[in-house]
């Protein structure tokens, strides 16, 4: 074939090819554009997944007379010119490409007016060929209606899944935009029903609500808006939003939503970061809800990194990445719910344990698999909860998606608040690893390593924070034979590995002398030597954040505790429900298990048929 220029509609095809992979992405184009005409308000109407129907409308500024023609033309765009600053670009959209493209797949039937126009204009494209137009009468804004997407190009429509699938992609993709602009009111219907609605009016909590349920929108923590300078610049970049209380977490990571500048964005990198700080409190494998809205100079962000994604590049990533990570930590650390946990129904309780209906031979008698099995047990058996709302096949944000049941003091269930102990008496000991214990309101159950870790990570934070490590001397100095990445990583850690209460020499090259150990160690290790390699075992697994920071002080205090075992003395487990009673955390781990199981007085009786 001889070389020639494309006529414009096989350009217009091969370009929507980029853009245009589905229906989420025509639906990702008009809401975008919507949005930077200024619209309060935007309604999402679906049919048959997208394949059918796509409808968005707009109150916003809507399009001038003459030009609704030519917005469907390729490259034609009223938001960047010669001058405009490329790195610099504040709307969603600028290519000019998304009308064209949509219309060159579609039968499209546009209609716009701004507001202080008496008439507006109303255009009908079929595959980007003009086939109406006219003056008309309609509210101001734009409406854009998408009717049988791809089907001049059966290729592409062989590759969308399902309707209830490609539907899913859509909510999650109106949810993004719906949390990141609490600002706009968005509406997405669907073959007659109501998926989302949101308040708009920049109520971040209503919006959660409306995408995600009132339950989990009222145990969000407020992210204090704070603002960051980074040393010697006055550039400003703060970060605010919610996040969830660790009692909501979930099993994928589609729940956290990111914000830049009121643009919804996708990053690994700061997702991560959000990850980083639930560590030690959500258990494995389980992943926050969060909505973090964060801003800084329009030029520290690249958007223009591809036309259909939503990945960014950041000019300071480290500064993002530091700046999300404490803010979202600062608040669980500051006002974190500790749950206590409790069945959710009679009959559920005592289920897993034989079935017996006694509560207290079970707890006694019960092999260790059997406890570990019972429903109490948060972390492996959830209740399953359905979400705000019933979804399609797999829209991955509801579907799946669990809530442990949380009880907080007074009954103000979903509130969050710091939940303390109450002073506990100590009855005995199970299986040399539970602590029983009775407190004001029923009995306790308490596995005595997960909150011996959790008493020594919080003394071990507290040391490192006031600079006073709790140091002993070895009666004989101990050798330890280092590999030359642990010799590296002792010259670099060194401070840190002070801190903790290590004293080490070097002696030789391959050769550490360990002088002094953590007193806490003193008589938990069988040699010195053991627990400091752990040591700079975990040290080296670590990335460049903090979090590594944390997990040595949870490899500490997992060293230095009691065992699962270990038989203990009235007066050692008295020791341990005092201490316990006065962590600042007392109900899980530092690795996000829970520390006790607690039967309430009103769980027993129920239990038991008493009521
Ligand atoms: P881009 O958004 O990259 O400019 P589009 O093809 O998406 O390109 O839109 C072309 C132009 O049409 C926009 O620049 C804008 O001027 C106009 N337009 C599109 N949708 C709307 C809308 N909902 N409200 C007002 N103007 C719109
Ligand atoms: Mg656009």
């Amino acid at each position: 074939m001889a070389i020639r220029l494309l006529d414009d509609a096989t350009a217009a095809r091969i370009a929507a090819g980029e853009v245009i992979e589905r229906p989420a992405s025509v639906v990702k184009e008009l809401v975008e554009n919507a949005l930077d005409a200024g619209a309060t308000r935007i309604d999402i109407e679906i049919a048959g997944g997208g394949s059918e129907l796509i409808r968005v409308v707009d109150n916003g500024a809507g399009i001038a007379p003459g030009e609704l023609e030519l917005a469907f033309e390729r490259f034609a765009t009223s938001k960047v010119d010669e001058t405009s600053d490329l790195l610099g670009i504040a709307t969603l959209g600028f290519r000019g490409e998304a009308l064209p493209s949509i219309a060159s797949v579609s039968r499209v039937e546009a209609s716009s007016r701004p507001a202080d126009e008496d008439a507006g204009e109303r255009l009908l494209l079929e595959f980007g060929e003009r086939e109406e137009f006219g003056k008309t009468g309609v509210p101001a804004g734009t409406s854009v209606t998408v009717r049988g997407l791809f089907s001049n190009v059966p290729a592409r429509r062989k590759f969308l899944r399902s309707p209830g699938a490609e539907l899913g992609r859509i909510q999650s993709l109106v949810t993004s935009y719906a949390l990141v602009r609490s600002d706009v009111a968005f509406r997405l219907g669907a073959d007659g029903r109501q998926r989302l609605v949101t308040p708009g009016g920049g109520d971040l909590r209503g919006a959660v609500a409306g995408t995600y349920g009132a339950r989990i929108a009222e145990a969000m923590l407020e992210l204090p808006e704070r603002e960051l300078f980074p040393d010697g610049e006055a550039i400003t970049f703060a970060v605010g939003g919610l996040t969830g209380a660790p009692s909501t977490s979930r099993g994928n990571r589609r729940f956290i939503t990111l914000g830049i500048n009121g643009r919804w964005i996708q990053s690994k990198r700061i997702t991560y970061a959000i990850e980083q700080a639930y560590h030690g409190f959500l258990g494995a494998r389980r992943f926050p809800i969060a909505v973090v809205l964060a801003r800084m100079p329009l030029n520290d962000v690249d958007v223009n990194v591809h036309p259909a994604k939503t990945e960014v590049r950041f000019l300071r990533e480290d500064l993002v990445f530091g700046g999300v990570q404490r803010a979202v930590r600062s608040v669980l650390i500051s006002n974190a719910p500790v749950p206590s946990f409790r069945p959710t129904s009679p009959s559920h309780t005592f289920a897993g344990v034989g079935g017996t209906g006694s509560v207290g031979r079970s707890i006694v008698n019960a092999p260790r698999t059997d406890l570990e099995q019972n429903p109490l047990w948060p972390s492996r058996n959830e209740t399953v909860s359905p979400g705000g709302f019933g979804t399609g096949t797999d829209s991955g944000r509801e579907v799946g998606s669990t809530e442990i049941p949380v009880r907080l003091p007074g009954g103000d269930h979903g509130q969050t608040q710091r939940e303390t102990l109450p002073v506990l008496r100590l009855i005995g000991q199970a299986q040399e690893t539970y602590l029983i214990a009775e407190g004001p309101d029923g009995v306790y159950l308490i596995d005595q390593h997960a909150s011996h870790e959790r008493i020594r990570f919080e003394e071990i934070t507290r040391a490192l924070n006031t600079g006073a490590p709790d140091a002993q001397q070895m009666l004989e100095p101990e050798p330890v034979a280092l590999e030359p990445r642990q010799e590296e990583l002792l010259a670099d850690q060194g401070d840190l590995i002070a801190g903790l209460g290590f004293v080490v020499e070097s002696f030789g090259p391959g050769t550490a002398l360990i002088r002094g150990i953590p007193r806490m160690l003193a008589d938990r290790t069988s040699t010195a030597g053991d627990a400091f390699r752990g040591l700079l075992d975990e040290v080296a697994s670590g990335g460049r954040n903090d979090a590594w920071r944390e997990r040595l002080i949870a490899t500490l205090a997992c060293h230095s505790s009691v065992r699962a075992g270990m038989q203990l003395t009235d007066d050692e487990g008295r020791a341990l429900l005092r201490s316990l009673e006065k962590a600042d955390q007392p109900h899980t781990c530092p690795h996000g298990r829970p520390t006790m199981i607690h039967m309430s007085q009103v769980d027993l009786e129920r239990g038991f048929g008493r009521r």
